[in-house]
C-alpha cells in the first residue's frame, strides 16, 4: 500500500489525506501544534466559541468533493447555515448596504446608491461568471506554471482580457460605479486574496460572483467543524493524524523524497511526501533548497490580520452575521499596509457575529465577536511591541461606531500578526501566502509539484492555486492527483 506522509493539519494537508484515504492509501498526518487546523482553529471558554481564522465559507462544493472522493456525504457530517445578509457594510456618512445570495436584491441595494449601478452589478457578475468557468477546469483545479500551461489544456491562447488580468480590481470598480461607496464594496474583494486592489487583477472580480452563486455559508458549531470533520475521515478510514509532532527535515534520497525526520529524531519512510506547510518554511527549514527558498521570498506576501475576540454580554440587533465598516479614506488603509507598513490609524472594520445565524457560539442572549482589520506582517511592524496600544485603539472605534465594545465585553482575546506567525507558521502572518498582485502573480505562487525533489508536493494556500479554505481544498485536491498519477 502507498505510503504517504503529510506534513501539517491545515485544511489544505487534512483535505489532500481525506483523498488519499479515499484511494486506498495509507496516510500519515503529523502537525506540528496540538490541535488541528491550523489557521482554521477554534478558541472557546465560558460557552463562547470564537473561530480564529477564516469565518465566511464560500464554495462549499470543494469540501463536498473532497469528502466525496472517501465516499462520504458532506450532508451526513456536517450541517451548512445559510447566510444572509451576506455581509452589511456601513459608511461614516451613515449610509447602509447589504449583499444577499439573490443578486436581484443585492442590484436593487446598489440602484439605491446610483442609477444604473444595479444593471452594473449583474454585467459584474455575468462577467465574473464567464472567467469562474474558464478559470476552474483550466487553471484552479490543476497544476499550472504559466499561461502556456492554460493555452495547452484548453487547446487555444487565452486572453489575459478573457479572465480580466489585464486590469487591476480598482479600475474595474471605478469602470462599473462612479459612487466611491459601491466602488469600495468592489475593491474590498481583494483583500480575500490578502491583496491591494489596486494592484489586484481584475480576475479578482470573480469573488462576487461566486459568492452570490453558491452562497455564503456557516458550519454549525463553527468553522473548524470542517477540520474536525475531515480529521475524523481519515482515522475512520485507518488513516492517522499525530499532533504536537514537529517535523524537522524532508528526507532526499536520490532526488526522491522518501520520508521525514521528527523533531525527537524519529524517521517515518514514505512513497511520496506532501508538504502543507508555508512553501517559506518547507524550503527554507525543512529542505536545503536556497534557491527556492529565495524566490518564495521575493514573492510579495498577503496581508496579514490583526484580530480581537469579544466575549459579549447582551444582543446586538444593529449586526447582522457578517459586517463591515468602510473607513473615510480606504486607499490610505492599503499604504499603511503594503507601502509604509503601520497599524492602520482608520481600518475598514470587519465583525464577524455568528450567534446571529448560529446560536451554539454563544451563551443564550449573549454573543462572541470576530473583530478583525488587515495589518502590515509582523516584522516590518513590531507587533509585540504595539499590540495592546492597538487593541485600545480598536476598542475606540469599536465604541465610537456605537456598538458600547468596552461596556459590554466580559473578556477580549487579542491576535496580532506576530502571534498568528508564532501558532501557525505562516512567514510574518501572512494569512493568504503570496498576495495576488500584479496580472502574473497567479502564475508566481510555488507549484505543487516540487522542483526540488521527485514525489515530493505542495497542499498549501501558500501554493497554487492560492489562500482561502475553497482554493485550499483545490491544492489538497491538486497534490493528492499527482501522488496518484506517481505513485498510483
Ligand atoms: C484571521 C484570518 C481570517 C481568515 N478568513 C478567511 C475566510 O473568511 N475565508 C476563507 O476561506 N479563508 C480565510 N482565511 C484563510 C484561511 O484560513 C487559510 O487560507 C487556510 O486555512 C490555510 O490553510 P493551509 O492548509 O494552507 O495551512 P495552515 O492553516 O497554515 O496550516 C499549516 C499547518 O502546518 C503546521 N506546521 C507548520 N510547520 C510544521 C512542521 N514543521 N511540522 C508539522 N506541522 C507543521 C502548522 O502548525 C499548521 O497547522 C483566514 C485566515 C486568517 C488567519
Amino acid at each position: 500500500m502507498t505510503h504517504v506522509v503529510v506534513i501539517g493539519a491545515g485544511v489544505g494537508g487534512l483535505g489532500a489525506a481525506v483523498r488519499l484515504v479515499g484511494a486506498g492509501c495509507d496516510v500519515t498526518v503529523l502537525e506540528a501544534a496540538k490541535t488541528i487546523g491550523g489557521k482554521l482553529n477554534i478558541e472557546a471558554s465560558d460557552g463562547h466559541t470564537f473561530d480564529t481564522g477564516p469565518s465566511l465559507m464560500t464554495m462549499p462544493f470543494t469540501l463536498a468533493d473532497t469528502l466525496a472522493a472517501a465516499d462520504v456525504r458532506l450532508d451526513n457530517v456536517l450541517e451548512l447555515l445559510p447566510v444572509e445578509p451576506i455581509c452589511r457594510y456601513r459608511w461614516h456618512d451613515g449610509s447602509r448596504l447589504e449583499t444577499w445570495s439573490d443578486d436581484d436584491r443585492t442590484a436593487a441595494e446598489l440602484e439605491r446608491f446610483e442609477h444604473g449601478a444595479g444593471q452594473e452589478w449583474h454585467a459584474l457578475l455575468e462577467q465574473g461568471r464567464r472567467t469562474w468557468e474558464m478559470s476552474l477546469p483550466l487553471f484552479l483545479s490543476e497544476p499550472v506554471g504559466s499561461f502556456i500551461d492554460i493555452a495547452r489544456r484548453s487547446g487555444k491562447p487565452i486572453d489575459p482580457r478573457d479572465i480580466q488580468a489585464h486590469v487591476t480590481l480598482s479600475q474595474i470598480a471605478q469602470r462599473r460605479f462612479r459612487d466611491p461607496r459601491l466602488q469600495q464594496v468592489i475593491e474590498r474583494f481583494a483583500t480575500y486574496a490578502g491583496a491591494d486592489p489596486a494592484r489586484a487583477p481584475g480576475t479578482l472580480s470573480v469573488i462576487p460572483y461566486t459568492e452570490t452563486a453558491f452562497g455564503a455559508w456557516h458550519p454549525r458549531g463553527g468553522m473548524h467543524r470542517i477540520a474536525e470533520v475531515l480529521r475524523d475521515v481519515i482515522v475512520e478510514r485507518g488513516g492517522t493524524v499525530r499532533t504536537g509532532t514537529t517535523v524537522t527535515r524532508v528526507l532526499i534520497d536520490g532526488g526522491v523524497a522518501t520520508g521525514v525526520e521528527l523533531a525527537d529524531g524519529e524517521r517515518i519512510d514514505a512513497d511520496a511526501v506532501i508538504s502543507n506547510v508555508d512553501a517559506s518554511h518547507l524550503y527554507g527549514s525543512l529542505l536545503d533548497a536556497p534557491d527556492e527558498a529565495r524566490r518564495v521570498a521575493d514573492t510579495p506576501q498577503s496581508v496579514s490580520g490583526f484580530v480581537l475576540m469579544l466575549a459579549m454580554e447582551g444582543k446586538t440587533p444593529e449586526l447582522a452575521h457578517h459586517n463591515i465598516w468602510f473607513p473615510r479614506d480606504y486607499r490610505a488603509e492599503f499604504a499603511d499596509v503594503f507601502d509604509d507598513p503601520q497599524p492602520p490609524h482608520d481600518p475598514a472594520i470587519y465583525v464577524c457575529n455568528p450567534a446571529v445565524t448560529d446560536p451554539s457560539c454563544a451563551p443564550d442572549g449573549d454573543e462572541s465577536w470576530f473583530v478583525l482589520v488587515n495589518a502590515p506582517r509582523n516584522g516590518p511592524v513590531d507587533w509585540d511591541a504595539l499590540g495592546e496600544r492597538y487593541q485600545e485603539h480598536l476598542l475606540d472605534r469599536l465604541d465610537a461606531l456605537g456598538l458600547e465594545a468596552r461596556a459590554r465585553a466580559k473578556w477580549i482575546v487579542r491576535r496580532t500578526p506576530a502571534d498568528l506567525e508564532r501558532l501557525t507558521g505562516a512567514p510574518g502572518g501572512a494569512i493568504y501566502g503570496t498576495a495576488s498582485m500584479g496580472p502574473r502573480s497567479a502564475f508566481l505562487r510555488p507549484r505543487n509539484e516540487s522542483p526540488v525533489a521527485k514525489r515530493l508536493y505542495l497542499a498549501t494556500g501558500s501554493a497554487h492555486p492560492g489562500g482561502g479554505v475553497p482554493l485550499v481544498l483545490l491544492s489538497g485536491k491538486i497534490a493528492a492527483d499527482l501522488v496518484l498519477r506517481d505513485c498510483g
